[in-house]
């Protein structure tokens, strides 16, 4: 069981005072004893001498009257009891008692001394009497001779104990008032001192809580001051320290929120010690629930736990691509799973960062799709030049009515490679332009390139009977790039045409409104179902791929009409009916 400090203290401090006391008010009582006992006896002596000089020489010759008048006078004035003794032992006076009926006294140590020729003294209670007295008795002689009588003086102990008690009690009371005042001063440090501890426990545990602000008060007691200012500059550089480790993980908390690989950690039982916000999001998880779960409860791909499983078991990097379902789409993901080292290089788990390749497969696909298509796009006119020329080879080239259509068709199959090339080099181009940044745009009149555009299509349409109407404020300008924007249009005005009717009208509208210009190319012609738009602006996409090719197109123009929206942080959409016409609009930042 613990005790308090304050008890403990206070218990020492009254046992000392106890012990002080107890042996101080001891020794003053028994040296005020022998200082009495002493005091007494010297007047004993004295008075016993008194009595000696008194005494005639020849004293066994003096009658007993004479010598009891003479004891008893002196007894009584000086309040002594005095006896006188022979060599014998025998009383021959006795201030106070009958010498007749008293005994032999030679046994007496006192008188014993003194017929030897010292002085006795000895206290102890008298057989005569019955009460304790003290004796001093000295030897009666003439010049050396021998001892003629003993005189004996002695007084009852009674008076010196009454003396002695009363001292007792002033001792005893002195040494009470010192003890209860020590006590009650002992009780006030100890709790003193215990209050102090406290104030510095609590303080303490305010340190543990992680109150580092709190600062204890520094007494003027050296060890408590001492105390209280370790603990304070213990919780500074705690405070100091717990700072650091804080910013640290925060630096690493934010390093691996910004990473754009997902990073997921998990210690030696694959519980997850770590998550970042992409792995996060694409393992489709919520970021408070994983703490120190297990990988299995979170992660349902068996490839990632195996990736994992396989690292920690073989304490090696390992490498794999998984797909990983979230939010209702496919998302490819590399994995790259390496050791997590201790500072001792003990493995303390594993990492694995996870590589979101989902749009770089997107890309891939889009590529090989774009290669295939060109190739079946070229090797048409290709084969069909070919075949052509190896006609006229084996001998049509001498029918020249023959030759003349197997040439012009030719001629066509060329102007459709050469249109197909153009276009795949304007569109790179303008993809090039627009991914490096380098589309250079500057102010310019909108007014002035979508009149431009039509102008280059008019003779088209005339041919077609189409009649393009212009719906254009003169005032109307945006950061462009004047020759792109205006091949967008004409691919716009050239669809237009190409796919209405004769006799229609195409209409080009120009309009800025909200810090957008717009503009927009309406037809009255086919008009688009529903299915296609999506993908109507995707490279080679055609709705009616004969006809598109009859009229010359290559599937090429929406494409090039994005990326140049695109390069001018534009963009374009289609709205259609079928059977009643298309409405295509670009759409440009423009100043307000
Ligand atoms: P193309 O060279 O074949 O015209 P585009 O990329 O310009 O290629 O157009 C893609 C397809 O969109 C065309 O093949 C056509 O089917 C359809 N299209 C484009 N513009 C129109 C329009 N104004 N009316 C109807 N269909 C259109």
């Amino acid at each position: 069981m613990r005790r308090r400090l304050f008890w403990q203290l206070a218990a020492t401090y009254l046992a000392v005072v106890i012990l002080c006391t107890g042996t101080v008010g001891w020794y003053s009582i028994s040296s005020a004893h022998s200082f009495y006992l002493k005091h007494t006896q010297t007047e004993l002596l004295a008075r016993a001498r008194i009595l000696q000089g008194l005494l005639p020489p020849t004293i066994g010759s003096w009658e007993t009257a004479k010598l009891e008048t003479l004891m008893r006078g002196l007894g009584a004035a000086s309040g002594t009891r005095f006896t006188i003794i022979n060599p014998k032992g025998h009383v021959l006076a006795d201030s106070v008692h009958d010498p007749t009926t008293m005994q032999n006294h030679s046994d007496r140590p006192e008188v014993k001394a003194a017929l030897a020729g010292h002085v006795g003294m000895a206290t102890r209670t008298s057989p005569t009497l019955r009460v304790p007295e003290t004796y001093v008795a000295i030897p009666f002689r003439q010049g050396s001779g021998p001892v003629l009588a003993v005189v004996r003086a002695a007084v009852p102990l009674t008076s010196v104990n009454e003396a002695l008690h009363s001292l007792y009690w002033r001792i005893g009371i002195s040494a009470g008032i010192i003890a209860v005042v020590s006590a009650a001063l002992g009780f006030v440090v100890s709790r003193r001192i215990s209050r102090r501890m406290r104030e510095i426990k609590a303080g303490a545990e305010r340190f543990a809580s992680g109150d580092f602000g709190y600062k204890l008060d520094v007494s003027r007691t050296e060890e408590f001051a001492g105390v209280a200012e370790s603990l304070n500059r213990m919780a500074g550089q705690l405070d100091e320290q717990i700072r650091t480790v804080t910013d640290q993980s925060n630096e690493r908390e934010a390093i691996l929120s910004s990473m754009v690989e997902g990073v997921l950690a998990v210690d030696t039982d694959e519980r997850v010690i770590t998550v970042n916000r992409a792995a996060v999001a694409l393992l489709g998880v919520e970021a408070e629930q994983v703490q120190g779960r297990s990988i299995q409860e979170i992660v349902r791909n068996s490839e990632l736990q195996r990736l994992i499983a396989r690292s920690l078991t073989e304490h090696k990097q390992v490498e794999g691509e998984l797909t990983l379902r979230t939010n209702g789409r496919d998302r490819y993901v590399q994995v790259s799973c390496a050791v997590l080292q201790g500072d001792d290089g003990q493995s303390i788990g594993a990492i694995a960062v996870l590589n979101d390749v989902s749009r770089l497969k997107a890309l891939e696909g889009m590529r090989r799709d774009f290669v295939a298509n060109v190739s079946h796009e070229i090797k048409t006119p290709v084969t069909s030049i070919k075949g052509f020329a190896e006609t006229l080879l084996d001998g049509a080239k001498d029918e020249p009515a023959e030759a003349e259509r197997f040439l012009r068709i030719i001629v066509g199959q060329s102007d459709r490679l050469n249109s197909i090339v153009e276009d795949l080099l304007s569109l790179s181009s303008v993809e090039q332009a627009a991914d490096g940044g380098s589309v250079e745009l500057q102010e310019g009149s909108l007014s002035d390139v979508v009149r431009v555009a039509v102008e280059v299509c008019d003779a088209k349409a005339r041919a077609k009977g189409i009649t393009i109407t212009l719906d254009a404020p003169d005032a109307a300008y945006a950061s462009i790039n004047p020759p792109l924007l205006e091949q967008a249009v004409v691919n716009l005005v050239d669809n237009a045409i190409k796919y209405s009717p004769e006799n229609s009208t195409v209409e080009v509208r120009l309009s800025v409104v909200a810090g957008e210009a717009i503009i927009e190319v309406t037809d009255h012609g086919s008009g688009i179902s529903r299915d296609h738009l999506p993908h109507l602006f995707e490279r080679f996409y055609r709705v009616d791929k004969a006809r598109s090719r009859t009229l010359g197109g290559t599937g090429l123009g929406l494409a090039i009409v994005k990326h140049i929206a695109e390069a001018h942080n534009g963009s374009v959409s289609v709205q259609s009916t079928v059977g009643a016409g298309s409405v295509f609009a670009i759409r440009l930042p423009a100043p307000a």
